[in-house]
């Protein structure tokens, strides 16, 4: 029910039986039915509304998870990042997400560790390739 939220404090929106305002549960601001669509339209997924207004983003948020996990695997953790950011978006307590972007961060600081390894090491052998060029009577 992520967009579906009062504008001023985030409480939870009830539709007035008029069916013209949704009211906020918590502060009592009144939204109108266009300010109402706008936020239908902020919301990704399927939309069923009767009465009562629900969201179910749960098939979506499945394919978010696929298609991070692929992105991974691939080793394309930019993209990655990107799909966890839009988990994130609709779901910020996805413990699926959390663990994710933990796999990730730990990949990240691999990939970084053996990038300096690299970088010590091509380092080393330019030191080793002059000592080795130095006149004898520089020792
Ligand atoms: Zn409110």
């Amino acid at each position: 029910m992520s967009a579906l939220k009062c504008d001023i404090c985030g409480g939870s929106l009830t539709m007035d039986t008029g069916g013209e305002f949704a009211t906020c549960e918590y502060c009592a601001m009144k939204h109108n039915t266009r300010r109402l669509q706008q936020k239908v339209q902020e919301i990704r997924g399927i939309v069923k509304i009767d009465g009562s207004v629900q969201v179910d983003g749960l098939a979506n948020l499945n394919n978010l998870l696929i298609r991070t996990r692929e992105f991974i695997d691939k080793d394309d953790y930019a993209k990655a990042n990107d799909y966890i950011e839009r988990i994130f978006d609709i779901d910020t307590t996805n413990s699926d997400a959390k663990a994710l972007h933990q796999n990730l961060c730990f990949k990240l600081d691999c990939r970084f560790l053996m990038a300096l390894v690299d970088q010590l090491i091509t380092l080393l052998m330019v030191l080793t390739g002059i000592i080795h060029q130095m006149p004898m009577s520089a020792f």
